[in-house]
């Protein structure tokens, strides 16, 4: 056998990446858009469905964040339509303030997405570093309205919210520079009060279709995990690396092959992957991830530790990898409702930051409107 998989994902039917993001609208190096790019990515990975997870909002590295970000998502569901994407709120200023959002209210912004024919929302807003920007706890008044909204219409949200331990005790010089260090705890939330802010959003909205990304960071406290999937059914995490996630699960193994086959319903893969795509890399992590959990191959894995596959059953890989995202969305993504998302456009575009990008956007209009 080769480097990687000859076919990947060999024993998954229609795999399924949960959690993509596009960084960047086109490629420096090659010129070459986006859209171009997340056509190789699937490509390369073999992947049938993807789900495009868009950040409209948070820390301008390594590229702006702003509106076209959604509108980019919405494109690409129009360029190939086995795509998947989750619109995300956006912010005229920071800290966030109703007054200053009258026109374009969370739930506004939900109604807005939903007519473009997005699939879900996601939420970056329990990122320690979008959460002290925003400004408002996740269980305050200010997000319960959108919380209400998305739990009657059974709205898919992927949240990030906490991030790994380390990031408050001892960040390193990348996660320094990237703005994830937290321990000043005059401007970052601690992760306990985190917990408990997801914990108070899910008490009160015990429905909510939440899917917490990278495990919810408790690859060390799995018990806190088990305990919350037990409370409320709708809940889901997703495997996306973190690869400190993957070291402890292969400190704990007996564990957690019991807890992959025992949650199997609950638990949706995806790899993060931005673009520019890195395509080694982005290969490099769907055949990881699903050797890890296929195969009983001795791997080296995330900063080059050595860990050994968990051969989880046949079953659990499937659901997995592909049909406990397509028993959450359906299995045809929603059509994009091209007048919405002329409206949508004409509506925000002069939020977008990047004058180059938002003469692409025509073209894309041109195109595809
Ligand atoms: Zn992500």
């Amino acid at each position: 056998m080769g480097k990687y998989l000859d076919i990947p994902f060999p024993r998954v039917k229609n795999p399924f990446d949960g959690h993509i993001h596009i960084h960047r609208w086109k490629d420096e190096n090659s010129g070459e858009t986006y859209i171009h790019g997340l056509e190789e990515y699937r490509r390369a990975c073999g992947l049938k469905y993807i789900a495009l997870a868009s950040l409209p909002s948070g820390n301008p590295i390594p590229a702006p964040r702003d509106v076209s970000n959604n509108i980019m998502c919405a494109f690409y569901k129009l360029a190939n339509e086995n795509t998947y994407a989750y619109g995300g709120f956006i912010y005229p200023s920071y800290p966030a303030n109703e007054q200053k959002m009258e026109n374009m209210s969370l739930e506004t912004q939900l109604d807005e997405l939903n007519e473009i024919g997005f699939d879900g929302i996601k939420m970056l807003e329990g990122k320690p570093n979008l959460y002290a920007k925003v400004g408002k706890p996740l269980d305050s008044d200010f997000f319960k309205g959108a919380f209400d909204k998305m739990e009657r219409e059974g709205t898919y949200i992927l949240m990030h919210a906490v991030d790994p331990e380390s990031f408050w005790k001892n960040a390193s010089r990348e996660q320094i520079e990237k703005g994830w260090s937290y321990a000043d705890e005059s401007k970052f939330p601690t992760s306990d009060s985190l917990y408990n802010q997801i914990d108070n959003v899910l008490k009160s909205h015990p429905d909510l279709n939440l899917c917490l990304a990278h495990f919810f960071f408790c690859s060390e406290k799995p018990q806190k995990l088990e305990s919350m999937l037990e409370k409320y059914k709708n809940f889901t995490v997703d495997i996306t690396p973190g690869g400190e996630m993957y070291i402890a699960f292969n400190e704990n193994r007996e564990y957690f092959k019991g807890f992959f086959e025992r949650y199997q319903d609950r638990i949706i893969f995806g790899t993060d992957m931005d673009y520019t795509p890195h395509l080694e890399a982005g290969i490099w992590l769907c055949d990881r991830v699903y050797r890890f959990l296929a195969t009983d191959e001795a791997l080296m894995s995330f900063d080059d530790h050595q860990i050994t596959g968990l051969k989880i059953e046949e079953n659990a890989l499937q659901k997995i990898f592909s049909d406990n995202l397509l028993n959450k969305l359906g299995t045809k993504p929603k059509p994009i409702n091209k007048e919405a998302l002329r409206k949508y456009i004409a509506k925000y575009r002069h939020l977008i930051e990047d004058k180059e990008l938002d003469k692409y956007i025509d073209t894309l209009i041109e195109k595809y409107l």
